[in-house]
């Protein structure tokens, strides 16, 4: 291994061996070094395929959350409910999980254990932790926190195009799109070195059409901006659609060789007149017809989704629309087109493919298919009769904690709900009506910080692990320095737990060992690993899936022959646009719609402690057109208190002329008083169970007399 030197995050000289790896947070996972000497670590560059060299902020320090003094590296217990956590040993934690787990499901059966995972988790986990839920604890109740990010594309892909893979095309495509349509993303600010495929894409000609009720960084460089109100997203894709359909943009022929379903879409989008459209979400009708006329004259295009269109009650029919509105262009299964979703968390991709969903078995398999369940009970060396059926989706999950029938046990893994799920005062009374609560983690997180046990774990440098990013390519994150004395991998604590349980069957908790398993599991399914090895994927720059066996090369660019139905014919799916589940009335007369800042990563507990970071974005805010702000006598850092239907949250005030009038932006990352997801509505898409993160109905009021009292005075700290 060479030794370079470089500079670290404090500008201190390092030498040290280097090491080939992957940034711990999105899903661009971009390459970089590791340069480690003696326990000093620093990031440098690494000429890798999707960010060519480039990391944003959170990538360039996230060697300090190696070094962190908030670490944890001891095994803590809560002797009782009321009581402190204090240090233990590996034996007497483990030991008392499984003795609460065995007492659980003797007095309530198997079902009254639950386990939740996550969507950064590495494939190894993910694949493991499914495992561990059907197989060592018999139980149906696992889902995973990317229920909250990605499951109404994934939803919608699997409906339209049979088969869900994030982008079905490489980044290196993006360029070569004549004009590319972009729902609710803002990757200048979420993704930055991704951007250089949008800024090549212009330098070449190319149109970039933004839709976002904010003017985003990413808004700001496009050549169109539509400024939707939260939650129209399905009235403008019909919209779009309708345009087109009248200027004679339709491409029949693709319709017709392609596609089945055209003519029940045409007769829904015939009633989303401009002007209707324009009434529903309030873009001009001009900016309809330029942004239909761009996408339906151009020879190639690709429309982009993310959380925006994603993140609501009706998602799954808002990708729907996007993607009607890409089949009846033409703009599909061809080169430099086609529908993708710009997955957000660091393995959102491969943390839907192998078994942590609640209806899930590895390889994208279904648990309630019976072929798909005797095959994986055949790799799993079990009875199919014993593998339990579909258990429940994220909230609906957390929703019966501690009920009369519902999980009174619970293991998590990599997820810090009681910030980032909806709805969270109420996620946070479930997780305390618990009997017992596991928190697997490496930093004391709000929700750990509620544990019985908390189990100190090794992080992204210290241990091997593969990620599949937001194209499908799979990566190999390297253990690039030793973990501090004390944790342990999440593979050697489930391993650990199955043997305490006394399941017979095999919990290997070496990565390598876990993904050899995982290849077997996944052959002949939809996401197929079956032929992705470490060696491969280290020689390769990565391996895209599906990929059948050693000698196939892997599948960059899926649907250019045919898409992934039993047909091969993508499938349209008529969409009517229905307003969200909370719109503004007298009492809560603003829109509220959430996100994400350049600073931070999810829930923030990685990110909020690292220095730079926590000083660029150190508290939560909410983001307020200064024409609104006037009227309720609010000035730029006044204290402001958001109530909605299901609590409130006291945060700055922010005032910028970049959002609507009618709409307040705030970002999710930050826990106690500040947290957004107070406030945010858990109305579920019917089909993902996706709940409505980005809207709902708010009032917003200064504090007056500095104190920032509120109804929903949290009982655990953020920091
Ligand atoms: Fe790249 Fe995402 Fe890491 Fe930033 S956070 S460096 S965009 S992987």
């Amino acid at each position: 291994m060479e030794a370079i030197s470089v500079r670290d995050s404090e500008d201190r000289e390092v030498t040290g061996r280097v090491t080939a790896t992957h940034c711990p947070y999105c899903a661009l996972q971009c390459g970089m070094n590791l340069v480690s000497d003696n326990g000093t670590i620093a990031v440098a560059p690494r000429a890798f395929p999707t960010n060519k060299g480039g990391l944003c902020q959170k990538g360039w320090t996230a060697a300090e959350l190696l070094s962190n003094r908030e670490r944890l590296t001891t095994p803590l217990i809560r002797d009782d409910r009321a009581g402190a956590l204090r240090s233990a040993t590996w034996d007497e934690a483990l030991d008392r999980i499984a003795a609460k787990i065995t007492l659980t499901q003797e007095r309530y059966g198997a079902d009254a254990v639950g386990v939740l995972g996550g969507g950064g988790l590495t494939n190894e986990k993910v694949y493991l932790l499914g495992k561990f839920a059907r197989v060592a604890l018999r139980t149906s109740k696992i889902d995973y926190n990317g229920r909250f990010c990605m499951s109404s594309a994934a939803a919608a892909g699997l409906r339209a195009y049979g088969i869900d893979r994030g982008l079905p095309f490489p980044l290196e495509d993006i360029p070569g799109a004549e004009v590319i349509l972009l729902a609710g993303g803002n990757v200048a600010e979420t993704m930055p070195p991704m951007m250089q495929y949008f800024d090549e894409q212009r330098r070449r000609g190319g149109r970039l059409i933004v839709l976002d009720p904010r003017v985003t960084a990413t808004a700001r460089t496009a050549n169109l901006h539509l400024q939707l109100t939260p939650g129209t997203d399905a009235a403008v894709a019909n919209g779009l659609l309708h345009i087109a359909t009248a200027e004679g943009l339709l491409d029949h022929s693709f319709i017709a060789a392609r596609t089945t379903g055209y003519e029940a879409v045409r007769r829904v989008v015939a009633s989303y007149w401009p002007e209707r459209v324009e009434r529903i979400s309030g873009v001009p009708v001009a900016q309809l017809y330029e942004a239909a006329r761009l996408i339906g004259r151009a020879s190639t295009a690709m429309i982009l989704t993310a959380r925006g269109p994603e993140q609501q009650s009706r998602s799954v029919d808002n990708v729907l629309a996007f993607i009607n509105l890409a089949l009846a262009l033409g703009k599909a299964g061809k080169p430099h087109c086609g529908y993708g979703c710009l997955t957000g968390q660091g393995n959102g991709q491969g943390g839907r493919e192998h078994g942590q969903k609640a209806d899930q078995l590895p390889g994208y398999r279904r648990i309630d298919n019976a072929a798909d369940r005797a095959y994986v009970a055949g790799v799993w060396g079990v009875d199919v009769e014993s593998l339990p059926g579909p258990g429940h989706s994220a909230y609906e999950l957390l929703d019966t904690l501690g009920t009369e029938g519902g999980v009174r046990a619970l293991l998590l893994m990599g997820s810090n709900v009681i910030v980032s799920a909806p709805n969270a005062g109420h996620i946070e009374r479930r997780l305390a009506a618990l009997d017992f609560l596991v928190v697997a983690d490496f930093f004391l997180s709000e929700t750990a910080q509620m544990a019985d046990v908390v189990l100190p774990t090794t992080q992204w440098a210290e241990e091997d692990g593969t990620m599949t990013n937001l194209e499908g390519r799979v990566l190999l994150r390297r253990r690039a320095v030793k973990p501090p004395l004390g944790v342990r991998t999440d593979l050697e604590i489930l391993s650990a737990l199955a043997e305490r349980l006394g399941c017979r069957q095999s919990f290997p908790y070496e990565a390598r060992g876990v993904f050899e398993e995982l290849r077997r599991a996944s052959a002949g399914g939809a996401a197929d690993y079956s032929g992705i090895t470490y060696e491969r994927i280290a020689a390769e720059d990565g391996v895209f899936w599906p990929c059948a066996g050693v000698g196939h090369p892997g599948t960059a660019r899926m649907f250019l022959d045919r898409f992934g139905t039993p047909d091969g014919r993508a499938r349209f799916h008529p969409v009517e646009y229905r307003p969200p589940a909370e719109v503004p009335d007298a009492e809560y007369p603003m829109y509220l719609t959430t996100g994400r800042v350049m600073a931070h990563y999810q829930s923030g507990s990685q990110t909020r402690r690292v220095t730079a970071l926590d000083k660029a974005a150190p508290e939560p805010f909410v983001e307020i057109h200064p024409a609104a702000a006037r009227g309720f006598g609010i000035a730029t850092n006044d204290t402001v208190r958001l109530t909605t239907r299901r609590g409130c949250a006291v945060m700055k005030a922010h005032l910028s002329a970049a959002i609507r009038m009618d709409t307040l932006f705030s970002p999710f990352h930050w826990g106690g008083i500040g947290r957004v997801n107070l406030l945010t509505n858990p109305a579920l898409d019917p089909i993902s169970k996706m709940p409505e993160f980005k809207v709902c109905a708010v009032r917003i009021q200064k504090i007056e007399d500095h104190n920032p009292a509120c109804m929903a005075a949290p009982p655990v700290g953020g920091n």
